[in-house]
């Protein structure tokens, strides 16, 4: 990832003094996710060129220390695009100018000076619209162009990347900081957990013009991942700094909630990348609880159980009296313990549930004797070449009564207009399948292992491209499950 900086100025090598960095070496540091590198292409009297370069390890980000693993591919475009990796680059070379600090020269730190910015990929899920909505506000002329996902085959399409150039008068820690907080949300995707830390990052490095800029709202929300409540504080300490902002912001919130439908909040919705449908996650969880209701299921595995959002309903299920949750991720573990408040739980509730760290690839016996099996939202993400794996694991080894399956159906994808036919609705999907596809894989899967099946659309039916979510219940045959419970009558 490589980006310049172009400052326009009389007595330009100054500008080094501001950035902190000596226009005459090469500074390089390692950081959290690879090596940060300063050099300075071009130094004039009149104009300065830094460049930062970093060098992404994308394996080490996923074997790395905890809160990198999210990432959870060890091919991704992380060391290709700017993004929140960028912002920790910026941070490790530009530490002193982001807080508004230099060695010397200091009554230069906040003249505006001409800048030019210029990134060759920018990772953005939702357009140039929304380049120019962020970096227009703040004074910058914006200039962008949208990438081909490759040259050579224009008919792949285009990808969500893009050339970002801007042009503004800034003052070297506004420039810094407008990029520190504004690329990480046009990527749309942290590679670290969101907490309150990163709200003071925020509020830190965005709060002098935040807490103005037309689009404070969304760029909050975005940078905090949706983190509700993260997000509403740190919006009411930006109002806090203009009384007119916070009355404006009061008033427009009772307006909203005037016309929106009883419980519905819009602002509570997941990121659009991953689903851009409202409750569809929900009506899935529903429809899963439902199949397991269906069999009098005693006992749940939820295998890639993430969260730990079936999970909880599952603890509300009387009749489910052993329940595991496996993930492959701790960070996902440790959410779930969290959302299902596993500590404080009262000892009767807490015995019927576990956590366990473990991979749908590799046979384990904590996996057997389960009446029922839910993989939700989970094949996707493997590749399919450990799908006959996971296979054998669940459907032959751990082997439940019932099996429920559910997986995008990719069909459904052009109804979203932030997707198209191209995109698949998540960074980590593998795969996802077409109504068909999915069917296939089905029958094939039940012929092989004994089970009958049935399938079910989740979400509105769309008489062209069906339901945007489809729902597997493999049944072992009859007559072996039967057997099954003779044998443990
Ligand atoms: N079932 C959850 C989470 C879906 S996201 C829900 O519906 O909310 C997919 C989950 O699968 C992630 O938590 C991921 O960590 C997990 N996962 C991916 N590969 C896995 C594997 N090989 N074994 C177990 N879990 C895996």
């Amino acid at each position: 990832m490589l980006l310049t900086l172009t400052c326009t100025t009389p007595n330009a090598p100054e500008v080094g003094y501001l950035l902190g960095k000596n226009p005459a070496s090469v500074f390089q540091r390692p950081f959290s996710a690879g090596v940060v590198w300063v050099f300075y292409p071009e130094v004039t009297e009149d104009h300065i060129t830094v460049a930062l370069l970093t060098e992404i390890d994308p394996i080490g980000l996923v074997r790395g220390p905890a809160p990198l693993t999210q990432l959870g591919q060890y091919i991704n475009d992380r060391p290709y695009v700017a993004s929140s990796l960028t912002s920790v680059a910026l941070n490790t070379a530009f530490g002193s100018a982001l807080a508004g600090r230099a060695t010397s020269h200091a009554e230069r730190v906040s003249e505006p000076m001409r800048w030019r910015i210029a990134l060759d990929a920018v990772a953005c899920d939702a357009g140039e619209d929304l380049m120019t909505r962020l970096f227009a506000p703040l004074g910058y002329a914006v200039s962008t162009a949208r990438l081909l996902l490759d040259p050579r085959f224009p008919a792949w399409g285009q990808a969500n990347l893009y050339t970002l150039a801007l042009e503004g008068e800034q003052t070297v820690r506004a420039a810094l900081s407008h990029l520190y907080v504004l690329l990480p949300v046009l990527d749309n995707t942290k590679h670290y957990y969101v907490g309150a830390e990163e709200a003071e990052k925020l509020l830190a490095h965005g709060g002098e013009w935040l807490a103005m800029h037309p689009e404070r709202e969304l760029i909050t929300k975005r940078y905090l991942r949706y983190k509700r409540p993260l997000v509403q504080s740190a919006l009411d300490r930006l109002a806090e700094s203009d009384p007119a902002l916070r009355a404006a912001e009061e008033a427009a919130e009772q307006a909203e909630q005037a016309t929106m439908p009883d419980g519905a909040d819009s602002t509570l919705k997941p990121a659009a990348p991953s689903e851009p449908t409202p409750g569809l996650h929900e009506q899935r969880l529903h429809a899963v609880m439902a199949a397991i209701r269906d069999v009098r299921a005693s006992s749940l595995v939820d295998l890639g159980c993430g969260e730990g959002k079936l999970l909880s309903l599952a603890l509300g299920e009387r009749d489910l009296k052993r329940i595991l949750g496996m993930d492959v991720s701790t960070v996902a573990l440790a959410r779930a313990a969290r959302h299902l408040h596993l500590e404080e739980m009262a000892s009767a509730k807490r015995a019927r549930i576990q956590l366990a760290q473990g991979s749908l690839v590799y046979r384990d016996d904590r996996l057997r004797g389960f009446d029922v099996a839910a993989l939700v939202e989970v094949i996707e993400h493997l590749d399919l070449n450990r799908l006959a794996a996971m296979e054998r694991v669940v459907f032959q080894h751990a082997r439940p009564r019932r099996v429920v399956v559910t997986t995008p159906n990719r069909e459904y994808n052009v109804r979203w207009e932030a997707l198209g036919e191209q995109r698949l609705r998540h960074r980590d999907h593998r795969f996802e399948w077409t109504r068909a596809e999915c069917r296939a894989w089905a029958e094939r899967v039940a012929a092989s292992y004994g089970y009958t099946l049935a399938w079910q659309g989740i979400g509105p039916d769309d008489p062209e491209v069906g339901p945007p979510s489809q729902m597997v219940i493999f049944d072992l045959h009859v007559d072996e499950a039967q057997t099954d419970e003779e044998a443990t009558a």
